[in-house]
């Protein structure tokens, strides 16, 4: 194929190969005229197509537009392919880049990319929230602008990144936010941010459990090495030694009810879903009535009352220390001379387990927390009556695998109610 210069001269060489004898038979000004005509056309014609190029360079379109002859016909198709193969490449681009902008977009960690000067350069949607921050207009903002508890402006100003900081957010009280800073490509930083709440509030609990569980088993410890040590120290007279036996076993008792309790609660939070057995109310209510009058020992009176209706399904053991934990209560914190009505009835959304008690009462601004492990109103009375402090905890666990809720209300001096409401799904023979 010939070059676009030898075809030029090539045309020109024809132009005057005919103008030549048109020169020497009509005279030479026709023949030049002739000539420069030829050559003129040419140019008009390589004008034309520069003016062509010219206009399509500013907004290149992949059409019919970019056609011409001889050899700007070979040059238009090499542009034509080589601007369809960059569009292919940029719309490829532009995919994987929204790919990767989706990908960072799905994290649930926080994610923030940053310049050499900390400013952003993208924020996902969860960092938006962690941090209070909007992608739409931050972007290019320097972060310390944005966030700027002291904390974070130190450690990010620090350059010492090997350790994750630990945000306590002012924006939502309680939340807490792990930021880990990596070093990318240069002098950029991703910012990594965790939400570290949830485990925060478990570490919290999980500290506050051993703590406790350390603290209620040390009272009763600290009883029992006084009196041995006592023992090995003195000889005391019979009745003084049977005192101290006494005490000393009553102490122990305490620990075993503690560590059994314990055991309840951790075998209830790690038992699988509870079977989905028919419990037998008729059987259960009388099994709790017996139970109460043994615990009351005639000092209440005590009622059962059920409409005959429906029977519960699910573990028969959770649901009996439930309902045993609520009846025990109910006796303990009740002075002599009181009332307990253990109703067992059908309502509209399924059926309803409730103890009444005309005991000492509650606080109202006790009951959202009595659910708690060991916490008690009045440790001392508590103790008094054998309590550990674990049983609500244990219905409250008994009565979530069954779907039920807890309902407390009471009044100080005039009693209590606590009652359990189970959905229809745990219901039989209604
Ligand atoms: P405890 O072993 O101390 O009884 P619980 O978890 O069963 O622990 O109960 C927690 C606290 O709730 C008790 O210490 C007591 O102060 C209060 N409480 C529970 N049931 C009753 C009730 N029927 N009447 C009054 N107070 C109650």
């Amino acid at each position: 194929m010939s070059s676009p210069l030898t075809r030029a001269l090539l045309l020109a060489l024809l132009a005057a190969l005919i103008a030549w004898p048109v020169g020497h038979f009509f005279g030479a000004w026709v023949g030049w005229m002739l000539f420069s005509l030829s050559l003129a056309g040419q140019m008009l014609l390589h004008f034309r197509y520069f003016a062509l190029l010219d206009r399509w360079s500013k907004a290149p379109v992949l059409d019919a537009t970019l056609e011409g002859e001889g050899a700007w016909d070979g040059v238009f198709g090499r542009l034509y392919r080589h601007e369809k193969e960059l569009q292919r490449l940029i719309a490829q681009r532009e995919q994987e880049v929204a790919m990767l902008i989706a990908a960072g977009q799905a994290l649930t960690d926080g994610v923030i990319l940053l310049d050499e000067h900390n400013h952003i350069l993208f924020c996902n949607t969860t960092a938006e929230q962690q941090l209070g921050l909007v992608a739409r207009t931050d972007r290019g903002q320097p972060i310390i602008n944005l966030v700027r508890q002291p904390e974070f402006v130190a450690y990010l100003e620090g350059h010492d990144f090997a350790r994750p900081l630990t945000l306590r957010t002012e924006r939502h009280e309680g939340t807490v936010l792990s930021i880990h800073v990596i070093p990318y490509s240069g002098s950029r930083r991703l910012m990594q941010v965790k939400d570290m709440t949830q485990s925060d509030r478990l570490d919290r609990m999980r500290r506050d459990f051993v703590a406790n569980v350390s603290h209620e088993l040390r009272t009763p410890l600290t009883v029992l090495a006084g009196f041995l040590e006592t023992l090995q120290e003195i000889d005391p007279a019979a009745d003084e030694r049977h005192r101290y036996l006494d005490l000393m076993a009553e102490q122990s008792k305490r620990m075993q009810l503690i560590v059994q309790d314990l055991l309840t609660l951790s075998s209830i939070e790690s038992a699988p879903p509870p079977e989905n057995q028919p419990v037998d109310m008729v059987n259960l209510l009388d099994k709790l009535r017996r139970d109460a009058q043994a615990l009351s020992a005639g000092r209440h009176t005590i009622i059962v009352e059920s409409d005959g209706q429906g029977d519960l399904c699910g573990s028969a053991s959770d649901l009996a220390s439930a309902f045993g934990n609520l009846v025990a209560n109910a006796v303990r914190y009740t002075p002599a001379g009181g009332s307990i009505r253990i109703v067992w009835q059908a309502t509209p959304e399924g059926a309803e387990f409730a103890v009444h008690d005309s005991g000492i009462g509650i606080d109202a601004k006790h009951i959202p927390r009595l659910t708690e492990r060991f916490y008690r109103v009045d440790r001392g009375r508590s103790r008094d009556v054998g309590g550990t402090g674990l049983g609500l905890a244990i219905v409250k666990h008994s009565l979530n695998r069954h779907q039920a809720q807890l309902e407390i209300t009471s009044k100080p001096g005039a009693g209590s109610c606590f009652v359990a409401r189970f959905p229809a799904s745990r219901v039989v023979g209604l």
